[in-house]
């Protein structure tokens, strides 16, 4: 329920470069082929699914890094026009890049997985992404923190919004990679995130941190339900449901309940009794400054992603104390 914005160019232009040449390296043992020119190929020959920005380009090396680099909205656009199409889109793509490749890998997904662990200046590409996001915690969840333990040890994962089993040829493109917590990455593995739990069809079940037309924390607000003893969540219901989000929050009905006594306990008007006496011996510091103090800086611009249940915190004291500060 973070939303993620487009990276920094030189990091887009590190990341696109390490994909080409990750893709150049890789050859067929069996017809010495690249895994470049299967995917040259593969785009050029399946025009009707790319969006013209890649199809009307001739350099083969810039028509991959449009591709690696595609922004959320024309990722969306290639998957559902492959859906449409169905077998002969989404699963003659799939087999025919899979086709040359023996192992249960593809060759888009064998060189994601290379581009992802590689190292600047001992920094995995995982954990400077996270970084550059200025993300600590999971997006998908706002539960977890994703932090990293030294510069290679990453604490986050790298979810594939649209999976890489389904859509090989989206694997590399950047802004198909969700940077999450563990158990969000294990949830969501090859689900496809517009069907709902049955299967069903519905655009949009799982919503997309790059996805600009949909801002999770806003479309969706928490609640605690004192007869159950349990935190609940407004809104969005199958990207909750399929992400099992109140499960997730289900060990931290002890916090809502400690945030309401602490609320309780700092009325308005005692709050106003603390800035009066603190006036008293010459402190004078604002109401809001009080509210940071006592509760925590939960409506900073930041406070979501900053801080684990942060956006569970914001909506339990609005709701409770009728105002923000
Ligand atoms: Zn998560």
């Amino acid at each position: 329920m973070i939303r993620l914005s487009r990276y920094p160019t030189d990091l887009e232009n590190y990341y696109a470069n390490l994909a080409i040449k990750r893709l150049k390296d890789s050859v067929f043992d069996n017809n010495g082929s690249s895994f470049f020119e299967v995917a040259c190929t593969a785009l050029n020959k399946h025009k009707d699914y790319f969006p013209e920005k890649i199809n009307s380009l001739s350099d083969e090396e810039e028509k991959i890094r449009q591709l690696v680099l595609l922004e959320f909205v024309d990722i969306k656009g290639i998957k559902e026009k492959l859906d449409a199409d169905g077998y002969k889109g989404r699963d003659c793509l799939k087999a025919e890049i899979n086709k040359n490749v023996s192992n249960n890998g593809n060759l888009f997904s064998d060189c994601y997985a290379k581009v992802i662990q590689s190292q600047k200046q001992k920094k995995k590409l995982s954990v400077r992404m996270t970084q550059a996001q200025n993300l600590r915690v999971c997006p998908y969840c706002n539960h977890d923190w994703i932090t990293s333990r030294g510069t290679s040890i990453a604490g986050v994962q790298m979810d594939h919004f649209y999976p890489k089993s389904e859509y090989p040829i989206l694997s590399l493109c950047m802004y198909n990679l969700i940077p999450c917590c563990g158990s969000c990455n294990q949830i969501k593995l090859n689900k496809d995130p517009d069907q709902d739990e049955h299967g069903l069809y519905l655009k949009d079940t799982i919503i997309s941190p790059f996805d600009k037309n949909h801002f999770l924390a806003d479309e969706i607000s928490f609640t605690y339900n004192p007869a159950e003893d349990r935190v609940m969540i407004l809104g969005a219901t199958s990207h909750v449901k399929r992400m099992k989000l109140e499960e997730a929050y289900e060990m931290n009905s002890q916090e809502a309940k400690e945030l309401q006594k602490k609320i309780q306990m700092y009325s308005q008007t005692q709050v106003a009794e603390i800035k009066n006496v603190l006036e008293k011996h010459g402190q004078n510091i604002s109401t809001a400054e009080i509210y940071r103090s006592l509760f925590g800086n939960l409506f900073a611009d930041d406070a979501v992603s900053n801080k684990p249940i942060g956006k569970m915190r914001a909506d339990l004291f609005k709701k409770w104390a009728g105002f923000t500060f």
